[in-house]
């Protein structure tokens, strides 16, 4: 039986027999229990998915979404395997606790040496969502120390900062498909929708004068500020304005509450900086990263905090940041963000590999999404550096959307409103030329 399973689990011949076995078995994210009419995925390579329909066709498809937003060098990077089967060799996991090891410490310092000034600490986490918690923690437990017992946050409309308990608290609490959690939910203080990157100066006043007004009511209880620094993800796929981060910066140190970017969507030069921060000139106090930190390979995320921060919770009772997860600091993980980061920093071609990459994706989503935005139905078509977004009047039907782009060789994962693509850093010109007019097409077969 063991050994019938094993071989079925190898051969790609049989695999069509997976849409059968997963039915009613499997759940996915956001998903009804399965209907057996997924994909199934038979291999990849480069920026190229190998996919199966149930009905047992196959087909290779461009992989637009980056596996959600990670997998930035494509699939089975030379680098990335080497390093990964070379820890393998050495040794895949011990625990954190009492012990520690080349992987970590080596990522540590990557990760500070890329990362803004100031940002000098690092904790690391299993996922997203708990960098997140940790990154919560850490700015209670700051307050604490100082001898404050401040426990809310506030947050903006169209967040998303993950799926647990306290990352779902600070998502959009209308948006964000968490309503049904409200009763475990701490409530947070939630700053309206940040104005767009063309907003004018009235507008921008308006909102600043609405996030002092909370500021001025809430400021005793917040401990911490959290966003998306100038891009806003999951929540909307939607950009803001730099002087609405500058203000939350500014707000977050008067008011003596840390700031929180959450960088895991925007981190490693997806949104045309090495970090969305950057761009607003602004250090944030704590800052969460993820997603294609390890290149898309394995779950992994970190909080890097700074000196300030670090010296408080080092001079409290604890002197500790009370988190510590068992798979903490996986070595196999921490060598593929090593080998990630090594790819996506190499300046032998003069600049950082990854500002070469958004350049050229930027200039390609440009090109090739401008005519969709004279298509029926659609609201707005946008580029920010390596995301291109038509954005539909109306909510998308996803299937129809997969469907038309696996047509024409894409593999796209709508939601809400938005067609999307975020490509691999190392996607062709042609492969973003074949993504655009799929997603172009997509969004002509939606009403
Ligand atoms: C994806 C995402 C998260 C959650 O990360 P997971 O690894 O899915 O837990 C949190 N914040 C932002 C901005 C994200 O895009």
């Amino acid at each position: 039986m063991r050994e019938t399973q094993s071989r079925r689990d190898e051969g790609t011949a049989d695999t069509t027999s997976l849409h059968e076995r997963e039915r009613g078995l499997l759940w996915h994210p956001y998903g009804a229990l399965s209907d057996g009419s997924h994909f199934a995925v038979s291999g990849a390579s480069g920026p190229r998915v190998d996919l199966v329909d149930r009905e047992g066709r196959r087909l290779t498809a461009l992989d637009a979404m980056s596996s959600w937003w990670s997998v930035v060098h494509g699939y089975r990077h030379p680098d990335i395997d080497e390093a990964v089967a070379r820890q393998l060799e050495s040794f895949s996991h011990v625990m954190f606790g009492g012990l520690t090891h080349a992987p970590a410490v080596g990522l540590a310092e990557r990760l500070v040496a890329v990362t803004p000034a100031g940002l000098d600490h690092v904790f690391l986490a299993d996922s997203g969502s708990v960098s997140v918690e940790v990154a919560l923690k850490l700015a209670v437990q700051h307050q604490r120390a100082l001898g404050r017992t401040r426990g809310r946050f506030l947050a903006l409309r169209g967040a998303y900062h993950g799926d647990t308990t306290g990352a779902m608290s600070v998502c959009d609490p209308v948006t964000s498909m968490h309503a049904d959690f409200n009763a475990v939910l701490t409530p947070q203080v939630f700053a309206p929708l940040p104005p767009g990157p063309h907003a004018s100066d009235a507008e921008l006043h308006e909102w600043c004068a609405a996030v002092d007004a909370l500021c001025d009511r809430h400021g005793h209880e917040l401990a911490g500020i959290i966003v998306e620094p100038l891009f806003q993800g999951a929540g909307g796929m939607r950009p803001y304005h730099v002087r609405a981060l500058q203000h939350l910066r500014t707000r977050a140190g008067e008011l003596g509450a840390v700031l929180i970017a959450d960088e895991i969507a925007t981190g490693f030069g997806r949104t045309g900086s090495a970090f969305a921060s950057e761009r607003a000139g602004i250090t944030p106090d704590i800052m969460c990263v993820g997603k294609a930190l390890t290149g898309g390979y394995m779950t992994l995320a970190a909080v890097l905090c700074t000196a300030e921060i670090a010296q408080v919770i080092s001079d409290s009772s604890h002197r500790a940041l009370m988190h510590g997860p068992t798979f903490m600091a996986n070595p196999l993980a921490c060598a593929a963000a090593c080998a990630s980061l090594d790819l996506l920093f190499d300046t032998s071609d003069g600049q950082p590999a990854w500002a070469r990459s958004i350049t050229r994706l930027s200039r390609g989503l440009r090109t090739h999404l401008a005519p969709a935005a004279t298509l029926p139905g659609v609201a707005d078509v946008r580029v920010v550096g390596g995301i291109g977004v038509i954005e539909m009047r109306e909510r998308v039907d996803i299937g129809a959307v997969t469907a038309t782009a696996a047509q024409h060789g894409v593999w796209l994962r709508p939601f809400g409103t938005n067609i999307y693509t975020m490509p691999p850093y190392i996607a062709a010109d042609d492969d973003i030329e074949r993504i655009a007019t799929a997603m172009a097409a997509a969004a002509g077969g939606q009403p």
